[in-house]
């Protein structure tokens, strides 16, 4: 067997909070509403195989990943799982997609004419239309465009029409006007239909736990507290269950020595130390996603707060510690350690950034290890 892992640096998954997460939000939004475990970018960065299988043990019914190549991916580990490609697919990804029972989203009915070169399918093409209700992106946007698209999937043999969605643009915000907006426009749009498709779906994580439960329709497309986080610190005041936070991020020291007053650390010399003390190495820099923005960021040794001084480096990264510590002491980055804790949205904080980040930038280099 190839020998793995020697570096200390990994990101550790925790797939019993996954499972915590994802049986609370059953639990809230009771049996008849199916959970689609949101999965793509790798699981937020979290691994795609692993969280699946875990939310497909928890009652997940269907994954929804972005790209066709996820849904490939998902498709060579699961068999019989639906999946659902979020994003646009050229179309021809239609004869794979047929084959392998693999869920497109549709919004132009020129997509569905060229695909209609790829006739036969191996089986009919499941399809559900995205509308554009208010987030600019993807997704038809007149009713006028959605009868057409309407009608060319179902006047077609080739086509199923199994669902109809949309995003929300603002779901994790105090103000609700233009979420308002979209959820008129929405069934605005839902009312011209000549007939439901099997499933309705329009609600995130925000959408799913802070707004009114009709808007979960027939199922809800459960990301970020899948995996612990909050979408934004207003839906975390008006969460209806506690979620545990799955993704955490754990190196070694490598290296510690004493410095002294007026010696210097890191490229550029940019810190200079003002007394005598300790400081420790770790195996873990921008390369890793750990990015240099990160200056000063405090990590955990010994249970106790320590930051990264000088620039981060592309592998590594230099802390200042509180006392002299030995090689091999466990230093949590993002996680909990003794009585204190550093979270994603630490992070995010000093990052100027939203925690959805995070994970996703945490590079392929950290392994994802799973207990
Ligand atoms: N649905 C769509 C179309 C998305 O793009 C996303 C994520 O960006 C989600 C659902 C999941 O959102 P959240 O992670 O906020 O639950």
């Amino acid at each position: 067997e190839k020998p793995i892992n020697y570096r200390p640096t990994k990101a550790i998954i925790d797939l019993q909070a996954i499972e915590h997460n994802l049986i609370s939000l059953r639990q809230y939004i009771g049996k008849d509403i199916q959970i689609i475990a949101v999965v793509k970018a790798n699981a937020y960065g979290h691994g795609d195989v692993e969280v699946a299988r875990t939310a497909i043990q928890a009652g997940a019914t269907m994954l929804a990943v972005a790209t066709p190549d996820e849904a490939v991916h998902m498709r060579g580990n699961f068999k019989d799982i639906d999946i659902l490609v979020l994003g646009a697919t050229p179309p021809n990804f239609a004869p794979y997609a047929s084959q392998e029972n693999i869920i497109l989203t549709v919004f132009s009915t020129s997509w569905i004419e060229t695909v209609k070169q790829y006739i036969p399918l191996a089986n009919q093409l499941k399809l559900h239309i995205k509308v554009d209700s208010g987030m600019g992106r993807i997704g038809v946007s007149t009713k006028e465009d959605l009868l057409e698209l309407y009608e060319a999937i179902v006047m077609s043999n080739d086509f199923i029409l199994d669902g109809i969605f949309t995003h929300f643009a603002t779901a994790d915000e105090e103000d609700s006007l233009y979420f308002d907006n979209q959820v008129t426009l929405f069934k605005d749009f839902l009312s011209v239909l000549p007939k439901r498709p099997r499933l309705v779906h329009v609600a995130n994580t925000a959408t799913t736990l802070v707004k009114e439960p009709s808007l979960q329709y027939d199922a809800v497309r459960f990301g970020i507290s899948m995996y612990g986080l909050l979408p934004s610190s207003f839906v975390g005041s008006k969460m209806p269950f506690p979620i545990k936070p799955a993704f955490s991020l754990h190196t070694e020291l490598i290296h510690i020595k004493k410095m002294h007053a007026g010696q210097s650390v890191g490229y550029g010399a940019t810190y200079t130390l003002e007394e005598d003390c300790y400081i420790g190495t770790i195996p873990i820099g921008y390369a890793d996603g750990m990015l240099r923005k990160l200056e000063g960021q405090e990590v955990l040794v010994g249970g106790k707060k320590a930051k990264i001084v000088g620039r981060i480096c592309m592998d590594q990264s230099m802390i200042l510690l509180p006392t002299a510590y030995n090689v091999g002491e466990e230093v949590v980055l993002i996680g909990r350690q003794q009585h204190e804790q550093i979270t994603m949205d630490d992070w995010a904080t000093k990052l100027q950034t939203i925690n959805y980040e995070i994970p996703c930038v945490i590079t392929a280099r950290v392994p994802r290890v799973y207990k």
